[in-house]
């Protein structure tokens, strides 16, 4: 039943396990171990011969449920919840490489999933190829016969670019790699890359799950053998696994995940349309727009636009600070996907340690910000940005 169900319906109902009492809501387990009726319970339990849970760095019962509904809405077969998102990414990678393995991953990824591929991998011998994920010529290029993984987030942060995931599935497919699909911008809701042939989805839950700014964590979903023969070791052995207290803030939290990133996405199309027309603006870049670029792979592989804007304003720096302190309902703030509207300057915060030729090839010029959607009244935001830009000289 609960598998055919639609996703509304899943995030509310999905993998709910309760207790003896019937409680309404999740329960939080908040224990580190578990107790077993006798030693051979015990034993069954090591052995894998009996159901149920040993130790909360490997999983309990508050984190399965977590897992399970995550599971449901992406189409997975098996999911780990992590600490945070960084901690999702930094398994999925080094779960599966060892040294001589060689790894392509686009450069336009977010700057700790960059540090992970591009400086952190190498240092335990295995390389990296950073690519313009937008041609599937670059990747098809990259790829070595050693090459064990392929790693993607589209869209891009902040300038929201995507890469045709359908592609580089069939290309990691040739060379028996496993692509890694960063889906945090896409949301489980308007992309589903396993469908589209990604062997591994991971997710920061910190973003959009959570949407309310309250806790990090993480995702890792895949199939099952995927997770039970590179993955479970990894985790069990170096320990990201996510607290039961937040698995519950992210299983509120997910209940209303559609509710907000429909109205966020209401809000963020109708600012990209009105910064669009405006005199100040050089660029608007909304996976939801006829414009963007690269609009033919939007239509094949999502099914919204987003809740991110990426803008450039023709005054540079000066005008986009300008820009961010007039603004008064949206707050300067790099997290994303939170009930509040958002706005960050990504060449002096989360871009700031690359060079300026780096950020010119990501599309991030000084008169770009990144606007994160909230929740509230589509016409307040919209007058907020009309008020802040009249203040901005041209
Ligand atoms: C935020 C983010 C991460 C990292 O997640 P944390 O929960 O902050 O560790 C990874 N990828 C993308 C695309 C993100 O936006």
């Amino acid at each position: 039943m609960s598998k055919t169900w639609r996703p509304a319906t899943q995030l509310v109902h999905g993998g709910t396990l309760r207790s003896q009492y019937g409680e309404m809501s999740e329960a939080i387990y908040l224990t580190q171990g578990f107790v077993y009726e006798n030693s051979e319970a015990a034993e069954a339990r090591f052995k894998g011969e009996t159901e149920g849970f040993i130790y909360a760095r490997y999983g309990s019962p508050t984190n399965a449920m977590f897992e399970k509904r995550m599971c449901l809405l992406e189409g997975a077969e098996e999911g780990r919840a992590t600490a945070s998102g960084m901690a999702a990414v930094a398994a999925a990678v080094l779960c599966q490489v060892k040294a001589g393995d060689h790894i392509v991953a686009a450069r336009a990824v977010f700057g700790s999933c960059r540090y992970v591929v591009e400086t952190l991998a190498p240092k335990y011998g295995v390389e990296c190829t950073l690519v313009d994920g937008r041609s599937l010529e670059n990747w098809e290029k990259a790829i070595r016969p050693n090459t064990k993984v392929m790693f993607l987030e589209s869209p891009t942060n902040p300038t929201l670019e995507v890469v045709d995931v359908a592609g580089v599935a069939k290309l990691a497919n040739q060379v028996g790699a496993k692509l890694i699909v960063d889906n945090v911008f896409a949301t489980p809701l308007f992309q589903k890359p396993l469908e589209l042939g990604a062997h591994i989805v991971v997710y920061s839950a910190t973003k959009h799950i959570d949407g309310q700014g309250r806790c990090l964590g993480g995702i890792v979903l895949s199939d099952k053998k995927w997770i039970e023969e590179e993955f479970q070791e990894y985790y069990r052995h170096t320990g990201p696994a996510m607290s039961p207290f937040n698995a519950w803030t992210l299983l509120k939290g997910i209940e209303t995940l559609p509710l907000r990133v429909r109205q966020q996405t209401e809000n963020a199309a109708a600012v990209a349309d009105f910064l669009a027309a405006h005199p100040k603006v050089a660029k608007v870049i909304y996976p939801g727009r006829k414009d963007h670029p690269q609009a033919d792979i939007i239509a094949k592989q999502m099914t919204g636009g987003s809740t991110l804007v990426a803008v450039e304003l023709k005054g540079g720096k000066d005008a986009a600070f300008a820009l961010q302190n007039g603004l008064e309902i949206t707050r300067i703030s790099n997290n994303l996907g939170d009930s509040r509207s958002l706005i960050t300057h990504p060449g002096t915060t989360t871009h700031k340690n690359l060079t300026e030729d780096a950020r010119a090839e990501l599309g991030i010029s000084p008169g770009t910000v990144r606007f994160s959607a909230g929740i509230e009244d589509t016409t307040d935001l919209v007058e907020d940005f009309a008020r802040a830009l009249d203040k901005v000289s041209a």
